[in-house]
């Protein structure tokens, strides 16, 4: 079959992507390397959207939750992945999780039956030279295709491992206790709060129960493929280097050095003291409603973690965006190499979709499948296409992984409200019904007005 356009990896984006495209009368062809012999070292069959870890697409509560909203616009878009999800649903209370078997035969059996899919078997080593392609190899894409990815992006662009520092919602984030300052004072051109980081003082004391909390809370074991996992020195797990000594971390991220607590005044130091550790956190993206805590990245499990960092002074309501990880994942640093419709610069007929982008996760890798589908019809039809709205889970995140993120920092992101333009004059009891209304609203007004996708 002649095809309009190519996909590369049936998972989950690529399947995705595939039935958009074809009910959109579009040819695909859809290349997936599992079948020829070939596989990642994560997958287990040969099945098109495969999950390879947890059967659960997360929260499915469309008025509280971004996951949720995300499912409620993919389902506006006749989604594969929650209709498919739909047919292989097991209960899970307020989740969506799936009988994973059922769910991948579903999506491989409606793309099977498409006239406008071709499904073949074949692993994919250099990125195609011309004609309009999606890229969607997951976490795991192969060996050479991945080299062929860095050819064509440069050497520090892709990366093979993510390390990944918890996120915090700034409005979490005690400001009584906490301050914002630049080590020294030296401030980039950038910063607009008076100073570049939100600096949590530790006493002595504190910082030694938080040392021995680092020690002692449980940790996630690297999986046998992932052991040769390589702690770059910029990225090794806070806990790694805790064990390296006491003082280790204060001589490190927690660095507490040319930092004045403004808290803590005496005559001798009007400007305040230094307190015997700090933790920082840097803004995240544009919207300044996510920080990063700096170096913190760590393989703690998730509960070990919460615990733990809110036992920080000013990080004790803390919210979480996302927690701390180091996992095997390739991944783009798409803030830099993608243009705002997910086109790899300069080679402008080649788009990724799903995790390589930087998103995170079966639901976000499925929505950005979408919607590099959406564009690469409109392009196919000669039409302009015009992103969803920020302020709709979608294009939060699009918007974030395409150019919002801080390309310094990127690492991999779910959705979440943080990544949404702050509702500020909305009580905080009421917010996360506020950023779905809106979002639901502005998503049918831009589906009436722009997607052109037969509803
Ligand atoms: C071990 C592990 C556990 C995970 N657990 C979870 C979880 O519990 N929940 C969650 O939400 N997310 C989880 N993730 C993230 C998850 O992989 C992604 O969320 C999701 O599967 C990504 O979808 P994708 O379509 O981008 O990639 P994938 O679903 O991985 O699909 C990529 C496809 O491309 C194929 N491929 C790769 N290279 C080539 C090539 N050169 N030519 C042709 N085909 C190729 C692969 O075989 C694969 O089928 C996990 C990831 C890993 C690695």
């Amino acid at each position: 079959m002649k095809h309009d356009a190519h996909i590369i990896g049936g998972g989950l984006a690529g399947s995705e992507a595939a039935w958009q495209l074809a009910r959109a009368g579009f040819k695909v062809r859809l290349s997936e390397m599992r079948g020829s012999g070939t596989t990642t070292p994560a997958h287990e069959t040969d099945g098109l959207a495969e999950l390879v870890c947890s059967n659960s697409f997360r929260s499915d509560d469309d008025t509280r939750n971004a996951v949720g909203l995300m499912h409620h616009e993919m389902r506006r878009l006749d989604s594969l992945v929650m209709r498919a999800g739909e047919v292989a649903r097991v209960p899970a209370g307020s989740a969506m999780a799936v009988d994973r078997d059922v769910f991948s035969a579903e999506v491989e059996k409606t793309l099977r039956e498409h006239p406008n899919v071709e499904i073949v078997r074949e692993r994919i080593d250099a990125l195609p030279q011309s004609g309009p392609t999606i890229v969607a190899t997951g976490p795991l894409t192969a060996e050479a295709l991945a080299q062929s990815i860095v050819a064509a992006t440069g050497q520090d662009r892709l990366a093979f491992f993510d390390a990944i520092a918890p996120i915090v919602h700034r409005d979490s984030i005690d400001m009584d206790i906490c301050w914002i300052q630049s080590r020294w004072d030296k401030m980039t051109a950038a910063s607009n709060e008076g100073g570049d980081y939100i600096n949590c003082p530790m006493t002595k004391e504190q910082y030694l129960a938080f040392h021995q909390g680092l020690l002692d809370g449980e940790k996630t074991e690297f999986k046998e493929w992932e052991a040769n996992t390589p702690y770059f020195d910029g990225c090794m797990p806070i806990e790694v280097m805790a064990a390296r000594g006491v003082d280790t971390l204060r001589y490190g991220p927690m660095k507490p050095v040319g930092l004045d607590n403004p808290r803590d005044t005496t005559p001798e130091f009007p400007q305040g003291r230094w307190a015997y550790a700090v933790v920082q956190l840097r803004q995240d993206n544009k919207l300044g409603t996510l920080w990063n805590m700096v170096g913190f990245q760590t393989k703690l499990k998730h509960g070990a973690q919460v615990e733990l960092f809110r036992t920080i002074p000013g990080l004790k309501n803390a919210e979480f965006a996302r927690l701390g990880g180091l996992h095997r994942n390739t991944f783009l640093n798409s803030p830099l190499v993608l243009d705002r419709q997910l086109r790899l610069k300069g080679a402008g007929h080649i788009r990724f979709a799903g995790q390589v982008t930087g998103c995170e996760g079966y639901v976000e890798s499925s929505a950005v499948g979408i919607m590099a589908a959406l564009m690469t019809a409109a392009e196919l039809a000669g039409r302009e296409w015009t992103p969803p709205p920020p302020t709709t889970a979608m294009g939060a995140l699009l918007a974030h992984i395409t150019g919002d993120a801080d390309a310094e920092t990127f690492q991999p992101m779910n959705v979440n409200f943080g990544l949404f333009p702050p509702l500020h004059d909305v009580g905080k009891k009421v917010r996360k019904e506020a950023y779905t209304d809106r979002a639901k609203a502005d998503f049918e007004e831009w589906l009436v007005e722009t997607a052109g996708v037969p509803a």
